[in-house]
């Protein structure tokens, strides 16, 4: 388990023990059970985001690996479809104990690979386990339906797997996210194939063992690796697969769809955001300010649901800012195993180049640039960055539409309650929104103008996982969470018996 009391020297040594398996040979695809490199023997190399050192080379997935992974699902799929749902519910509770018996190796190994700090991860590899525990239970009803009777029939609705689909998921949190994904669609009984980040490869290998390890038969989860644009594209287009659920960012979700339009697929996407935090004059101050730089400097601001933009009042809008400065200049940067750091280096040197090309912009557009405290003793070749706030920023600016995807804040000053609405409603996104007030009129009120998937009053993102998750505009079709997950993985039958009391029209004497 996971123990708060894991010291830097800790995490230190289990990164050794660990990582330098990743570093020996390269890192395999998992099909049909086997660890396998890609017959055409292409790797790609993965960097680590705290010195740009080699992790490791991983296998570079093409359209074949696809198919043999897509092979693998459909074949595994009958089996697993009709297995029961008590079945499922015992292996996929057996794997969520697995990730919690191996959760501190989970952390380190995604520390070291993403950069996010232990502080976060240690937390996101225990989620996973939960995530598997919440559909594990759920498994076994997935399939019942309802009952909607009419005078003349019985009809009556069941639920079955979709069959083999595909999960491609993004460097952010990937083993958390992945689970939030992979959990539900084994528990309806679909099987998988996943496509992880190039980025972080590390933590998708992880899980398919443990999965494996849990005992569940070969080809219900495979894993290959490679770019978007090769292993990524080929999975969306593959015929095998009935569904794709994705996450990252909208472009990509919209070049998805188009891919799989030819096969007819399923989409649900969980994409980008530039969410508000709207801070009204009348709020609890200390705890607002508070969860806006959780809310944003934590995970290395590399969070969907991050509060990238801070809404303020403008009569407390001097105070809160300097509040908000005060404090992100303590959030202590620092190596992502060190237990004090709360940020870490950014995943990537392109993506570090594209958080640090705002700071440029913003000064270009006028708003004020307030940069947190580096480390000293970063090491050299990372991609290292302060926490940053943006001040007198207005909603037109770029730092205030488009998304930086980094520990990087813009303020913007509001006058009233439908001012504050129109601000938050004039970006592209939709996905999450926060409000901070002690009107309960106003706080409901604001909640339902927000065009927003999921709005969190007075509180920072805390996840239920009953509820639903998911975005509007560019921010996402669909939802998962409880049973929307199995809404979206199971196809949805209507069964309609006759009580042999209507008439049946008579045609042709
Ligand atoms: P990305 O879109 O670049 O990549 C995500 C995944 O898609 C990767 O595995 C990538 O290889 C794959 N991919 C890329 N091109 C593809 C193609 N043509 N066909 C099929 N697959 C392809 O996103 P990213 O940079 O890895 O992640 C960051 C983004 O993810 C941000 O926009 C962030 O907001 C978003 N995100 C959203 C949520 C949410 O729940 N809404 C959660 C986490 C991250």
């Amino acid at each position: 388990m996971v123990a708060a009391g894991y010291t830097y020297d800790d995490n230190l040594a289990v990164a050794d023990e660990h990582l330098a398996r990743f570093a020996a040979e390269p890192l395999p695809h998992l099909i049909a059970g086997e660890a396998v490199p890609s017959p055409s023997g292409e790797t790609f190399e993965n960097t680590s985001p705290i010195d740009g050192t080699r992790l490791g080379d991983v296998a570079a997935g093409d359209a074949a690996d696809v198919d043999a992974a897509a092979c693998a699902a459909a074949e595994a799929f009958d089996a697993w479809g009709s297995a029961p749902g008590t079945e499922r519910r015992r292996i996929l509770h057996r794997v969520a104990d697995l990730i919690e018996h191996r959760a501190h190796q989970i952390a380190v190994t995604e520390c070291v690979d993403t950069g996010q700090t232990m502080r976060f991860m240690a937390q996101a590899a225990l989620r996973g386990a939960q995530n598997f525990r919440f559909f594990a239970d759920r498994a076994p009803s997935a399939a019942d339906g309802l009952s909607l009777p009419s005078p003349d029939h019985v009809n009556y609705t069941t639920r079955h797997p979709i069959g083999p689909v595909g999960v491609i998921t993004p460097w952010n949190t990937p083993f958390m996210l992945s689970t939030w994904k992979i959990a539900p669609a084994l528990a309806a009984g679909c099987t998988v194939v996943h496509k992880p980040a190039e980025w972080s490869p590390l933590t998708a290998h992880l899980l398919a063992e443990i999965a494996h390890e849990a005992g569940l038969p070969p080809g219900v989860l495979n894993v290959v690796h490679g770019t978007g644009e090769t292993a990524g594209k080929s999975l969306t287009e593959h015929p095998a697969i009935k569904a794709i659920a994705f996450v990252g960012e909208s472009a990509t979700g919209s070049r998805i769809q188009a891919q799989g339009a030819p096969t007819l697929k399923r989409v649900h996407f969980e994409l980008g955001g530039k969410n508000p935090v709207i801070v009204f004059d009348d709020a609890d101050l200390e705890r607002a300010v508070d969860a806006v730089v959780f809310m944003i400097y934590s995970l290395n601001g590399e969070r969907c649901t991050s509060s990238s933009r801070l809404l303020v009042q403008d009569s407390i809008h001097d105070e809160v800012t300097a509040r908000v400065a005060e404090k992100m200049r303590h959030v202590p940067v620092g190596h992502p195993l060190d237990p004090g750091a709360v940020i870490g280096p950014l995943i990537h040197p392109r993506h570090h180049e594209k958080v640090r090309s705002y700071l440029d912009v913003a000064a270009d557009d006028g708003a004020t640039v307030v940069e947190g405290t580096p480390w000293d003793d970063a090491p050299a070749g990372g991609n290292w960055i302060a926490p940053v706030l943006f001040t007198g920023a207005r909603s037109d600016m770029r730092i205030a539409q488009e998304e930086i995807f980094g520990p990087v804040l813009t303020a913007i000053p509001f006058a009233d309650e439908a001012d504050a609405v129109k601000i938050a409603n004039d970006v592209d996104y939709g996905l999450a929104g926060y409000v901070w007030t002690r009107d309960v009129g106003r706080a409901h009120r604001v909640a339902h103008a927000l065009e927003a998937g999921m709005v969190w009053v007075n509180s920072q993102n805390v996840r239920h996982l009953p509820t639903p998750f998911g975005g509007t505009k560019a921010s996402g079709i669909g939802r998962d969470g409880g049973d929307w997950s199995f809404d979206f993985y199971m196809e949805t039958k209507n069964i309609s018996v006759a009580l042999d009391t209507h008439a049946v029209p008579e045609l042709g004497g």
